[in-house]
């Protein structure tokens, strides 16, 4: 098979910090939300003490306060899942996330609702503290193990800590000013764990990512140095080492070479530029690339060096002038339509054949044929003698 495979363009990497920091979000949100849910198993605990305190007082308001954070937990839950779903098929989420913010929100006002009421229910300071701890250490359990690092601490306590602060001052519950104290304490240092656990999921899950991208910029960097290590980058084509290499792989097995040099190129440099003159180089090398493609599978091309070009043709003896004919008329057809019209490209070739394992003996004997060819006029084949002083038919020139 011939190798002419083309490197793919340098696409322009877009911005990886903002890419990054999208992922960390998202990623983090889902993880988070998926834990919330498993999380708010925890929630029975607390509204089982409380649905304990409304049987033994018989109190109302608190049956209905339970019954709001039920629902709230609910509506928890629903919203949650629909912004989950949103993120993971990268809609917009502004919307689903304030509703599932306000909803979280909603469940700490209602926490803090409930808790006031219990705490006039049961009054003694002993007892209203020791309720609040209740609810204190669940929310620690439900929230923040279950889901801190995508901020969802933050509207659930926040609801918690202002409407649990904002009835204490407005109706002067019958506190211990402790009670208080321990309340605010507490609160505060929810916060600020939340926001270390909040800080360091980031971190980790940005230093996940972007080690992830590392490896895949590593891997295809790897990629793309081993493969100009045995191509060459004009063309495309094996470089001389790399064909060296495959050719000692053949062992003995019987091969033909086909040496190409393009004929006066140096004049097409000077007449029409370098630049010109690598276009030719390339296009010639694609020439060939689609003659050997098209007549046999297993040749390999290599660009030997400037304007010359090497084939071998393992276990290709019989057919080799047939081919090195076949390559020297499409050779002599390569234009492209943005050259100039004079400019005309030939080619001169020596066929020469042995065990592969010879190469450098097949290599001089393929060159002095080249050089034959040159000498006999340009554009043509010329067929080196075999050791049995056999010569390979040697097609007609053209
Ligand atoms: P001949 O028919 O005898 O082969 O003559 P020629 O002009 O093709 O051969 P010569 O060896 O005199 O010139 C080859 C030129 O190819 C000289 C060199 O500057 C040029 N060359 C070598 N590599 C490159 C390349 O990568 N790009 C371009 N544009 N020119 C190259
Ligand atoms: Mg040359
Ligand atoms: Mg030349």
């Amino acid at each position: 098979m011939v190798e002419a495979e083309h490197q793919g363009s340098n696409t322009v990497s877009p911005d990886l910090a903002a890419i990054a920091n999208q992922e960390v979000a998202g990623k983090l949100l889902i993880d988070g939300l998926e834990r919330r849910i498993a999380g708010q198993l925890s929630v029975i605990i607390p509204v089982g003490v409380i649905g304990w305190i409304a049987s033994q007082t018989d109190n109302r308001a608190l049956w209905i306060f339970l019954g709001l954070q039920i629902l709230t937990q609910l509506l928890i839950t629903v919203t949650s899942q629909w912004l989950r779903r949103a993120i993971e098929a990268g809609k917009r989420t502004t919307i689903r996330k304030n509703l599932w913010m306000m909803a979280e929100a909603s469940s700490g006002i209602i926490w803090a609702a409930m808790m006031l009421d219990v705490g006039t229910l049961i009054g003694g300071s002993d007892a209203v503290l020791t309720t609040w701890v209740t609810i204190l250490v669940t929310m620690v359990v439900s929230v923040l193990l279950a889901a801190p690092i995508a901020g969802i601490a933050f509207p659930l306590l926040g609801g918690f800590s202002a409407a649990g602060a904002a009835g204490i001052l407005l109706f002067d519950k019958d506190f211990s000013s402790f009670a208080q104290l321990a309340l605010i304490f507490m609160s505060v240092a929810l916060f600020i764990v939340a926001k270390a656990v909040n800080f360091q999921a980031h971190k980790s899950c940005r230093d996940g990512i972007e080690a992830e991208r590392l490896g895949h910029r590593l891997a295809e960097e790897l990629r793309r140095t081993s493969w100009l290590s045995r191509h060459d980058g004009l063309t495309g084509l094996l470089n001389r080492s790399a064909l060296q290499e495959s050719i000692a792989e053949l062992g003995d097995m019987p091969t033909a070479l086909i040496l190409l040099d393009i004929d006066h190129f140096k004049q097409i440099n000077d007449s029409y530029g370098h630049g010109q003159g690598d276009e030719v180089i390339a296009a010639v090398s694609t020439c060939i690339s689609n003659t050997l493609d098209a007549a046999t599978p297993d040749a390999l091309a290599a660009r030997w060096g400037g304007e010359e070009f090497i084939i071998a043709l393992p276990d290709g003896l019989a057919d080799a002038a047939d081919i090195a004919e076949k390559l020297r008329s499409m050779v002599a057809g390569v234009t492209r339509k943005d050259w100039p019209a004079r400019l005309r490209v030939t080619g001169s070739l020596g066929v020469a054949h042995g065990p592969a394992s010879a190469f450098s003996t097949i290599f001089k004997s393929a060159d002095r044929a080249m050089y034959d060819a040159k000498e006999q006029g340009r554009n043509r084949v010329v067929c080196a003698q075999d050791d049995g002083g056999k010569a390979l038919r040697v097609p007609r020139a053209a």
